[in-house]
Protein backbone atom coordinates (compact mmCIF):
# COMPACT_ATOMS: atom_id res chain seq x y z
CA UNK A 1 0.00 0.00 0.00
CA UNK A 2 2.86 2.54 0.82
CA UNK A 3 6.00 2.18 -1.01
CA UNK A 4 9.50 1.69 0.73
CA UNK A 5 10.55 5.16 0.66
CA UNK A 6 7.29 6.85 2.30
CA UNK A 7 4.86 5.99 4.78
CA UNK A 8 1.48 7.01 5.72
CA UNK A 9 1.66 10.21 7.18
CA UNK A 10 3.36 11.29 3.50
CA UNK A 11 6.60 11.48 4.85
CA UNK A 12 9.19 10.91 1.79
CA UNK A 13 12.79 9.43 1.83
CA UNK A 14 15.21 8.35 -0.39
CA UNK A 15 17.56 4.86 -0.20
CA UNK A 16 20.74 3.81 -1.87
CA UNK A 17 19.01 0.02 -1.79
CA UNK A 18 15.95 -1.67 -0.61
CA UNK A 19 16.65 -5.00 0.92
CA UNK A 20 14.54 -7.74 1.65
CA UNK A 21 16.18 -11.01 3.15
CA UNK A 22 13.92 -14.12 3.62
CA UNK A 23 15.84 -15.42 6.37
CA UNK A 24 17.63 -14.80 9.39
CA UNK A 25 21.18 -15.55 8.24
CA UNK A 26 20.20 -13.11 5.16
CA UNK A 27 19.16 -10.12 7.30
CA UNK A 28 22.73 -10.21 9.67
CA UNK A 29 24.88 -10.72 6.51
CA UNK A 30 23.24 -7.25 5.34
CA UNK A 31 23.80 -5.92 8.80
CA UNK A 32 27.19 -6.72 8.93
CA UNK A 33 27.88 -5.46 5.65
CA UNK A 34 25.96 -2.28 6.36
CA UNK A 35 28.36 -1.98 9.41
CA UNK A 36 31.48 -2.49 8.37
CA UNK A 37 30.77 -0.28 5.75
CA UNK A 38 29.02 2.68 8.30
CA UNK A 39 25.77 2.45 6.19
CA UNK A 40 22.61 3.51 7.93
CA UNK A 41 19.81 1.12 7.45
CA UNK A 42 16.25 2.22 8.01
CA UNK A 43 13.74 -0.78 9.06
CA UNK A 44 10.46 -1.08 7.38
CA UNK A 45 7.07 -2.48 8.55
CA UNK A 46 3.78 -2.24 6.77
CA UNK A 47 4.58 1.55 6.54
CA UNK A 48 1.18 2.68 8.07
CA UNK A 49 3.52 4.50 10.84
CA UNK A 50 2.60 8.40 10.73
CA UNK A 51 6.26 9.78 11.40
CA UNK A 52 8.00 8.97 8.79
CA UNK A 53 10.05 6.20 11.42
CA UNK A 54 10.07 3.40 8.27
CA UNK A 55 11.09 6.39 5.99
CA UNK A 56 15.39 6.08 5.06
CA UNK A 57 17.17 9.09 4.71
CA UNK A 58 19.77 7.80 2.56
CA UNK A 59 21.73 4.40 3.25
CA UNK A 60 19.62 1.07 3.01
CA UNK A 61 15.72 0.40 3.93
CA UNK A 62 15.58 -3.65 5.05
CA UNK A 63 12.21 -4.70 4.72
CA UNK A 64 11.17 -7.41 7.47
CA UNK A 65 7.88 -8.85 4.93
CA UNK A 66 9.15 -12.10 4.30
CA UNK A 67 9.46 -12.89 7.74
CA UNK A 68 5.85 -13.51 8.22
CA UNK A 69 4.66 -16.16 9.58
CA UNK A 70 2.32 -16.91 11.81
CA UNK A 71 1.88 -19.64 14.44
CA UNK A 72 -1.16 -19.82 16.68
CA UNK A 73 -0.74 -21.60 20.54
CA UNK A 74 -2.88 -22.02 23.51
CA UNK A 75 -2.83 -18.40 25.11
CA UNK A 76 0.36 -16.89 22.96
CA UNK A 77 1.44 -16.50 19.65
CA UNK A 78 4.77 -16.76 17.90
CA UNK A 79 4.82 -14.26 14.77
CA UNK A 80 7.55 -13.51 12.22
CA UNK A 81 8.25 -9.43 12.52
CA UNK A 82 6.66 -9.14 8.93
CA UNK A 83 3.35 -10.78 9.76
CA UNK A 84 0.19 -8.59 9.62
CA UNK A 85 -1.90 -7.21 12.35
CA UNK A 86 -4.90 -8.13 10.40
CA UNK A 87 -3.80 -11.93 9.61
CA UNK A 88 -3.17 -12.12 13.31
CA UNK A 89 -5.93 -11.21 14.56
CA UNK A 90 -8.04 -13.76 12.03
CA UNK A 91 -5.95 -16.49 12.40
CA UNK A 92 -6.27 -15.74 16.31
CA UNK A 93 -10.15 -15.35 16.16
CA UNK A 94 -10.56 -19.04 14.24
CA UNK A 95 -8.61 -20.49 17.54
CA UNK A 96 -11.30 -18.97 20.07
CA UNK A 97 -8.95 -16.47 20.77
CA UNK A 98 -7.49 -12.81 20.01
CA UNK A 99 -4.47 -10.42 20.81
CA UNK A 100 -5.57 -7.37 22.40
CA UNK A 101 -3.91 -4.71 21.13
CA UNK A 102 -5.83 -3.58 17.97
CA UNK A 103 -4.22 -0.07 16.78
CA UNK A 104 -7.09 -0.58 13.69
CA UNK A 105 -4.76 0.15 10.73
CA UNK A 106 -4.23 -3.76 10.13
CA UNK A 107 -2.14 -3.38 7.66
CA UNK A 108 0.90 -2.40 10.56
CA UNK A 109 3.02 -5.45 10.69
CA UNK A 110 4.00 -6.99 13.89
CA UNK A 111 7.51 -5.98 14.01
CA UNK A 112 6.07 -2.23 13.23
CA UNK A 113 3.54 -2.44 16.26
CA UNK A 114 6.18 -3.36 18.72
CA UNK A 115 9.08 -0.63 17.48
CA UNK A 116 5.88 2.02 17.76
CA UNK A 117 4.36 0.50 21.09
CA UNK A 118 1.16 1.04 19.62
CA UNK A 119 -2.12 1.03 20.86
CA UNK A 120 -5.19 1.82 19.78
CA UNK A 121 -8.94 1.52 20.52
CA UNK A 122 -9.00 -1.18 22.73
CA UNK A 123 -6.11 -0.20 25.07
CA UNK A 124 -8.74 1.57 27.12
CA UNK A 125 -8.52 -1.60 28.77
CA UNK A 126 -6.00 -3.74 27.40
CA UNK A 127 -3.22 -0.92 27.43
CA UNK A 128 -0.15 -0.70 24.90
CA UNK A 129 1.62 -3.38 22.85
CA UNK A 130 4.55 -3.89 25.47
CA UNK A 131 2.30 -5.73 28.13
CA UNK A 132 1.61 -8.53 25.33
CA UNK A 133 5.21 -9.31 24.54
CA UNK A 134 6.03 -12.30 26.14
CA UNK A 135 8.96 -12.90 24.50
CA UNK A 136 11.33 -10.72 21.76
CA UNK A 137 14.12 -11.67 19.09
CA UNK A 138 15.87 -9.00 18.04
CA UNK A 139 19.50 -8.71 16.01
CA UNK A 140 21.52 -5.78 17.20
CA UNK A 141 23.98 -3.88 14.70
CA UNK A 142 27.09 -5.76 16.45
CA UNK A 143 25.47 -9.25 15.09
CA UNK A 144 24.53 -10.24 18.02
CA UNK A 145 20.89 -12.07 17.91
CA UNK A 146 19.27 -11.59 21.28
CA UNK A 147 16.11 -13.76 22.33
CA UNK A 148 14.89 -12.48 25.27
CA UNK A 149 12.14 -13.20 27.65
CA UNK A 150 9.80 -10.88 29.71
CA UNK A 151 11.74 -10.41 32.94
CA UNK A 152 15.09 -10.54 31.86
CA UNK A 153 17.16 -7.52 32.70
CA UNK A 154 19.36 -5.45 30.63
CA UNK A 155 22.74 -6.20 31.64
CA UNK A 156 24.54 -2.58 31.66
CA UNK A 157 23.30 0.62 34.03
CA UNK A 158 21.16 3.08 32.81
CA UNK A 159 20.37 6.38 33.93
CA UNK A 160 16.66 6.74 34.88
CA UNK A 161 14.31 9.08 32.78
CA UNK A 162 11.05 10.05 34.21
CA UNK A 163 7.81 9.01 33.09
CA UNK A 164 4.48 11.05 32.50
CA UNK A 165 1.15 10.74 34.27
CA UNK A 166 -0.35 9.90 31.35
CA UNK A 167 -2.34 6.19 31.25
CA UNK A 168 -0.29 6.32 27.64
CA UNK A 169 3.47 7.02 26.75
CA UNK A 170 5.44 6.08 23.72
CA UNK A 171 8.42 8.58 23.25
CA UNK A 172 11.78 8.13 23.70
CA UNK A 173 13.45 5.39 26.00
CA UNK A 174 11.51 4.26 28.97
CA UNK A 175 14.93 3.81 30.99
CA UNK A 176 14.42 2.71 34.14
CA UNK A 177 17.01 0.79 36.50
CA UNK A 178 16.76 -3.32 36.30
CA UNK A 179 14.50 -2.85 33.57
CA UNK A 180 13.64 -5.44 30.70
CA UNK A 181 14.94 -5.60 27.61
CA UNK A 182 11.82 -6.29 26.38
CA UNK A 183 10.59 -2.74 27.65
CA UNK A 184 13.80 -1.33 25.77
CA UNK A 185 13.04 -2.82 22.77
CA UNK A 186 9.86 -1.67 22.74
CA UNK A 187 8.69 2.06 21.50
CA UNK A 188 12.42 2.08 20.34
CA UNK A 189 11.00 3.02 16.55
CA UNK A 190 13.85 0.79 15.17
CA UNK A 191 17.12 2.73 16.62
CA UNK A 192 18.12 -0.37 18.92
CA UNK A 193 17.49 -3.35 17.39
CA UNK A 194 15.85 -5.24 14.51
CA UNK A 195 12.90 -7.39 15.96
CA UNK A 196 12.93 -10.67 13.81
CA UNK A 197 10.15 -12.39 15.80
CA UNK A 198 8.10 -12.17 19.04
CA UNK A 199 5.75 -14.11 21.29
CA UNK A 200 3.12 -12.46 21.71
CA UNK A 201 0.15 -13.23 24.42
CA UNK A 202 -3.77 -14.12 23.32
CA UNK A 203 -6.88 -14.08 25.14
CA UNK A 204 -10.26 -15.99 24.84
CA UNK A 205 -12.57 -14.58 22.58
CA UNK A 206 -14.96 -12.66 25.22
CA UNK A 207 -18.46 -14.58 25.18
CA UNK A 208 -20.54 -11.58 24.13
CA UNK A 209 -19.74 -8.26 23.40
CA UNK A 210 -21.89 -5.10 22.88
CA UNK A 211 -20.89 -2.13 20.79
CA UNK A 212 -22.40 1.31 20.55
CA UNK A 213 -22.45 4.41 18.69
CA UNK A 214 -23.81 7.18 20.60
CA UNK A 215 -24.66 9.83 19.16
CA UNK A 216 -25.16 13.70 20.84
CA UNK A 217 -26.62 17.06 19.73
CA UNK A 218 -24.36 19.63 21.72
CA UNK A 219 -20.79 18.43 22.17
CA UNK A 220 -20.82 19.20 25.14
CA UNK A 221 -23.19 16.12 26.35
CA UNK A 222 -20.79 13.81 24.58
CA UNK A 223 -17.73 15.00 26.56
CA UNK A 224 -19.84 14.85 29.96
CA UNK A 225 -20.60 11.03 28.94
CA UNK A 226 -17.00 10.26 28.53
CA UNK A 227 -16.51 11.64 32.19
CA UNK A 228 -19.61 9.79 33.28
CA UNK A 229 -19.19 6.32 31.62
CA UNK A 230 -15.47 5.72 31.98
CA UNK A 231 -15.57 3.59 35.21
CA UNK A 232 -18.35 1.37 33.38
CA UNK A 233 -17.45 -1.99 34.29
CA UNK A 234 -15.65 -4.51 31.00
CA UNK A 235 -16.07 -1.04 28.76
CA UNK A 236 -13.15 -1.68 26.73
CA UNK A 237 -13.83 1.01 23.82
CA UNK A 238 -14.34 4.50 24.79
CA UNK A 239 -13.78 6.90 21.66
CA UNK A 240 -15.15 10.16 20.75
CA UNK A 241 -15.39 12.24 17.28
CA UNK A 242 -16.66 15.77 17.25
CA UNK A 243 -19.23 17.64 14.56
CA UNK A 244 -16.06 18.28 11.60
CA UNK A 245 -14.85 14.22 12.37
CA UNK A 246 -18.58 13.47 11.71
CA UNK A 247 -18.68 15.76 8.46
CA UNK A 248 -15.44 13.54 6.92
CA UNK A 249 -18.04 10.53 6.51
CA UNK A 250 -21.60 11.72 6.32
CA UNK A 251 -21.07 10.97 2.11
CA UNK A 252 -20.07 7.39 3.34
CA UNK A 253 -22.55 6.85 6.60
CA UNK A 254 -25.54 8.46 4.77
CA UNK A 255 -27.53 7.46 7.99
CA UNK A 256 -25.58 9.51 10.03
CA UNK A 257 -28.09 11.54 11.99
CA UNK A 258 -28.42 14.84 10.68
CA UNK A 259 -28.70 16.22 14.48
CA UNK A 260 -25.42 14.50 15.60
CA UNK A 261 -22.90 17.02 16.51
CA UNK A 262 -20.75 14.38 18.55
CA UNK A 263 -20.09 10.63 18.58
CA UNK A 264 -18.99 8.04 21.63
CA UNK A 265 -17.77 4.68 20.11
CA UNK A 266 -18.16 1.77 23.17
CA UNK A 267 -17.60 -1.71 23.27
CA UNK A 268 -18.40 -3.39 26.39
CA UNK A 269 -17.60 -7.17 27.27
CA UNK A 270 -21.28 -8.35 28.39
CA UNK A 271 -22.72 -11.33 30.07
CA UNK A 272 -26.12 -11.08 28.67
CA UNK A 273 -28.82 -8.85 27.13
CA UNK A 274 -29.85 -7.20 30.31
CA UNK A 275 -26.46 -4.79 29.37
CA UNK A 276 -28.59 -3.10 26.70
CA UNK A 277 -31.23 -1.61 29.83
CA UNK A 278 -28.23 -0.14 31.37
CA UNK A 279 -27.22 1.50 28.20
CA UNK A 280 -31.40 2.87 27.75
CA UNK A 281 -30.55 4.48 31.25
CA UNK A 282 -27.23 5.72 30.71
CA UNK A 283 -28.44 7.13 27.09
CA UNK A 284 -31.61 8.85 28.47
CA UNK A 285 -29.50 10.47 31.52
CA UNK A 286 -26.53 11.75 29.03
CA UNK A 287 -29.54 13.52 26.81
CA UNK A 288 -28.17 11.35 23.52
CA UNK A 289 -30.51 10.88 20.66
CA UNK A 290 -31.02 7.71 22.06
CA UNK A 291 -33.62 6.89 18.94
CA UNK A 292 -31.05 7.66 16.65
CA UNK A 293 -27.74 6.29 18.20
CA UNK A 294 -26.69 2.85 17.02
CA UNK A 295 -26.09 -0.32 19.52
CA UNK A 296 -25.39 -3.97 18.29
CA UNK A 297 -24.03 -7.20 19.34
CA UNK A 298 -23.35 -9.56 16.32
CA UNK A 299 -20.28 -9.97 14.63
CA UNK A 300 -21.39 -7.69 11.76
CA UNK A 301 -22.63 -4.69 13.84
CA UNK A 302 -18.99 -5.12 15.35
CA UNK A 303 -17.29 -4.59 12.02
CA UNK A 304 -19.47 -2.04 10.93
CA UNK A 305 -18.71 0.07 13.86
CA UNK A 306 -15.00 -0.31 13.79
CA UNK A 307 -14.78 0.53 9.54
CA UNK A 308 -17.16 3.52 11.01
CA UNK A 309 -14.10 4.60 13.48
CA UNK A 310 -11.26 3.55 11.19
CA UNK A 311 -12.91 5.74 8.27
CA UNK A 312 -11.91 8.53 10.13
CA UNK A 313 -8.10 8.10 10.60
CA UNK A 314 -8.68 6.34 6.99
CA UNK A 315 -10.16 9.95 5.47
CA UNK A 316 -7.55 11.75 7.20
CA UNK A 317 -4.43 10.01 5.76
CA UNK A 318 -6.70 10.15 1.71
CA UNK A 319 -7.14 13.59 2.46
CA UNK A 320 -3.55 14.45 3.46
CA UNK A 321 -2.12 12.35 0.08
CA UNK A 322 -4.53 14.16 -2.06
CA UNK A 323 -4.17 17.64 -1.31
CA UNK A 324 -0.38 16.96 -0.60
CA UNK A 325 0.26 18.46 2.76
CA UNK A 326 1.92 17.40 5.48
CA UNK A 327 0.04 15.96 8.09
CA UNK A 328 -0.48 18.01 11.06
CA UNK A 329 -1.80 15.57 13.55
CA UNK A 330 -1.45 15.62 17.50
CA UNK A 331 -0.53 12.33 19.46
CA UNK A 332 -0.86 13.67 22.91
CA UNK A 333 -2.15 12.06 26.06
CA UNK A 334 -2.91 13.77 29.40
CA UNK A 335 -3.94 12.94 32.62
CA UNK A 336 -7.66 11.55 32.77
CA UNK A 337 -8.47 14.43 35.12
CA UNK A 338 -6.86 17.27 32.67
CA UNK A 339 -8.95 15.92 29.78
CA UNK A 340 -11.18 18.76 29.30
CA UNK A 341 -8.45 21.34 30.10
CA UNK A 342 -6.32 19.92 27.30
CA UNK A 343 -9.84 19.97 24.80
CA UNK A 344 -10.49 23.31 25.98
CA UNK A 345 -7.21 24.74 25.03
CA UNK A 346 -6.86 22.85 21.60
CA UNK A 347 -10.14 24.51 20.55
CA UNK A 348 -9.43 27.73 21.86
CA UNK A 349 -5.63 27.84 20.30
CA UNK A 350 -7.54 26.78 16.90
CA UNK A 351 -10.08 29.14 16.72
CA UNK A 352 -7.65 32.12 17.44
CA UNK A 353 -5.13 30.95 15.20
CA UNK A 354 -6.25 28.10 12.20
CA UNK A 355 -8.49 29.80 10.07
CA UNK A 356 -9.24 26.12 8.01
CA UNK A 357 -10.89 22.85 8.75
CA UNK A 358 -9.55 20.18 11.21
CA UNK A 359 -11.23 17.13 12.94
CA UNK A 360 -10.86 15.97 16.24
CA UNK A 361 -11.56 12.50 17.00
CA UNK A 362 -9.93 9.04 19.34
CA UNK A 363 -9.16 7.67 22.56
CA UNK A 364 -10.63 9.99 24.98
CA UNK A 365 -11.05 7.16 27.37
CA UNK A 366 -7.21 7.41 28.02
CA UNK A 367 -7.41 11.63 27.31
CA UNK A 368 -5.84 10.86 24.05
CA UNK A 369 -7.64 12.69 21.17
CA UNK A 370 -5.69 13.06 17.99
CA UNK A 371 -6.77 16.89 16.59
CA UNK A 372 -6.05 16.69 12.66
CA UNK A 373 -5.39 20.18 11.01
CA UNK A 374 -5.87 20.40 7.22
CA UNK A 375 -3.87 23.38 5.99
CA UNK A 376 -4.76 25.19 2.52
CA UNK A 377 -1.75 27.43 2.14
CA UNK A 378 1.87 27.57 3.05
CA UNK A 379 1.11 30.12 6.02
CA UNK A 380 -1.40 27.66 7.53
CA UNK A 381 1.26 25.12 7.22
CA UNK A 382 3.36 27.33 9.38
CA UNK A 383 0.74 27.92 12.14
CA UNK A 384 -0.02 23.96 11.72
CA UNK A 385 3.36 23.29 12.64
CA UNK A 386 3.66 26.07 15.43
CA UNK A 387 0.26 24.72 17.13
CA UNK A 388 1.26 21.30 17.56
CA UNK A 389 4.53 22.39 19.10
CA UNK A 390 2.13 24.20 21.44
CA UNK A 391 0.11 21.48 21.89
CA UNK A 392 2.79 19.44 22.77
CA UNK A 393 4.22 22.05 25.37
CA UNK A 394 0.61 21.89 26.87
CA UNK A 395 0.71 18.54 26.99
CA UNK A 396 4.04 18.38 29.03
CA UNK A 397 2.99 21.15 31.19
CA UNK A 398 -0.33 19.05 31.88
CA UNK A 399 1.36 16.02 32.60
CA UNK A 400 1.00 14.30 29.75
CA UNK A 401 3.64 13.07 27.02
CA UNK A 402 4.47 14.47 23.38
CA UNK A 403 3.47 10.91 21.72
CA UNK A 404 1.24 8.40 23.23
CA UNK A 405 1.44 6.13 20.61
CA UNK A 406 2.43 6.85 16.98
CA UNK A 407 6.58 7.48 18.74
CA UNK A 408 8.22 10.37 17.06
CA UNK A 409 10.26 9.03 14.53
CA UNK A 410 11.31 11.74 12.03
CA UNK A 411 8.34 14.36 12.05
CA UNK A 412 8.29 14.53 15.59
CA UNK A 413 11.55 14.15 16.94
CA UNK A 414 12.02 18.03 17.85
CA UNK A 415 9.57 17.61 20.31
CA UNK A 416 12.18 14.85 22.63
CA UNK A 417 13.45 18.15 24.21
CA UNK A 418 10.40 19.51 25.24
CA UNK A 419 9.49 16.79 27.30
CA UNK A 420 12.80 14.93 28.46
CA UNK A 421 15.83 17.07 29.84
CA UNK A 422 19.23 17.45 28.47
CA UNK A 423 20.81 15.13 30.85
CA UNK A 424 17.70 12.65 30.20
CA UNK A 425 18.16 13.11 26.80
CA UNK A 426 21.90 12.21 26.97
CA UNK A 427 21.14 9.08 29.09
CA UNK A 428 19.04 8.15 26.12
CA UNK A 429 22.10 8.15 23.66
CA UNK A 430 23.94 6.70 25.84
CA UNK A 431 21.63 3.56 25.23
CA UNK A 432 21.62 4.26 21.69
CA UNK A 433 25.97 4.48 21.29
CA UNK A 434 26.29 1.28 23.92
CA UNK A 435 24.04 -0.77 20.98
CA UNK A 436 24.34 1.25 18.13
CA UNK A 437 28.33 2.50 18.65
CA UNK A 438 28.07 3.57 14.29
CA UNK A 439 24.49 5.30 15.08
CA UNK A 440 23.14 3.34 11.67
CA UNK A 441 20.23 1.67 12.64
CA UNK A 442 16.97 4.19 12.36
CA UNK A 443 19.29 7.45 11.87
CA UNK A 444 16.91 10.48 12.37
CA UNK A 445 14.35 8.95 14.10
CA UNK A 446 14.10 10.28 17.67
CA UNK A 447 17.01 12.00 17.64
CA UNK A 448 18.09 14.54 14.86
CA UNK A 449 21.45 13.98 12.91
CA UNK A 450 23.67 15.23 15.95
CA UNK A 451 27.76 17.28 15.70
CA UNK A 452 27.68 15.49 19.06
CA UNK A 453 28.13 12.07 16.96
CA UNK A 454 30.04 13.21 14.23
CA UNK A 455 29.63 9.53 12.70
CA UNK A 456 25.78 10.05 12.39
C1 LIG B 1 -5.57 4.76 9.10
C2 LIG B 1 -4.58 4.55 10.22
C3 LIG B 1 -5.03 4.41 11.52
C4 LIG B 1 -4.12 4.19 12.57
N1 LIG B 1 -4.60 4.04 13.84
C5 LIG B 1 -3.72 3.81 14.85
C6 LIG B 1 -4.19 3.61 16.19
O1 LIG B 1 -5.39 3.69 16.46
N2 LIG B 1 -3.27 3.37 17.14
C7 LIG B 1 -1.92 3.28 16.87
O2 LIG B 1 -1.14 3.03 17.80
N3 LIG B 1 -1.44 3.48 15.62
C8 LIG B 1 -2.32 3.74 14.62
N4 LIG B 1 -1.85 3.94 13.34
C9 LIG B 1 -0.38 3.99 13.11
C10 LIG B 1 0.27 2.69 12.67
O3 LIG B 1 -0.62 1.73 12.23
C11 LIG B 1 1.11 2.14 13.80
O4 LIG B 1 2.10 3.09 14.18
C12 LIG B 1 1.83 0.83 13.48
O5 LIG B 1 2.40 0.40 14.67
C13 LIG B 1 2.92 0.95 12.43
O6 LIG B 1 3.28 -0.36 12.00
P1 LIG B 1 3.94 -0.59 10.56
O7 LIG B 1 4.33 -2.01 10.46
O8 LIG B 1 3.06 -0.06 9.50
O9 LIG B 1 5.25 0.27 10.76
P2 LIG B 1 6.14 1.13 9.76
O10 LIG B 1 5.46 2.41 9.40
O11 LIG B 1 6.65 0.32 8.65
O12 LIG B 1 7.35 1.46 10.77
C14 LIG B 1 7.13 2.13 11.99
C15 LIG B 1 8.43 2.15 12.79
O13 LIG B 1 8.77 0.82 13.22
C16 LIG B 1 10.09 0.49 12.78
N5 LIG B 1 10.08 -0.95 12.48
C17 LIG B 1 9.22 -1.62 11.67
N6 LIG B 1 9.48 -2.94 11.70
C18 LIG B 1 10.55 -3.11 12.52
C19 LIG B 1 11.30 -4.24 12.95
N7 LIG B 1 11.02 -5.46 12.53
N8 LIG B 1 12.32 -4.03 13.81
C20 LIG B 1 12.64 -2.79 14.26
N9 LIG B 1 11.96 -1.70 13.88
C21 LIG B 1 10.93 -1.85 13.02
C22 LIG B 1 10.33 1.36 11.56
O14 LIG B 1 11.72 1.55 11.32
C23 LIG B 1 9.62 2.64 11.99
O15 LIG B 1 10.45 3.40 12.83
C24 LIG B 1 -2.73 4.15 12.29
C25 LIG B 1 -2.27 4.28 10.97
C26 LIG B 1 -3.19 4.48 9.94
C27 LIG B 1 -2.67 4.60 8.54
Amino acid sequence: MWNYLEDASNYQGHADKILIPKTEPELLEILAEAQAAAIPVTIAGGGSGLTGGRVPEGGWSVSLEKFNTIKIHDGFAVCGAGAILGDLHSAARRSGQFYPPDPTEIMAAIGGTISCNACGSRSFMYGATRRWIRRLRVALMDGRVLDVRRGEAIDFPVQPVHRPASTKHSAGYPLETGMDWIDLFTGSEGTLGVVIEAELELRPLPKELLNGIVFFATDEDAINAVEAWRSIPALRMLEYADQPSLNLIREKYTDLPAKAVACVIVEQIVEDDSAVDAWVDRLAAQNALADESWFGSAEADRERFRGFRHSLAEKVIQMVRQMGFPKLGSDFSVPIAKNREMLTYYRDQIAARFPAPHAIFGHIGDAHVHVNLFPSSEALIAEGKKLMDDFALKSVELGGTIAAEHGLGKRKRHFLPFMFSPSEIESMKAVKLRLDPKWLLGRGNLFPTSPAHPEA
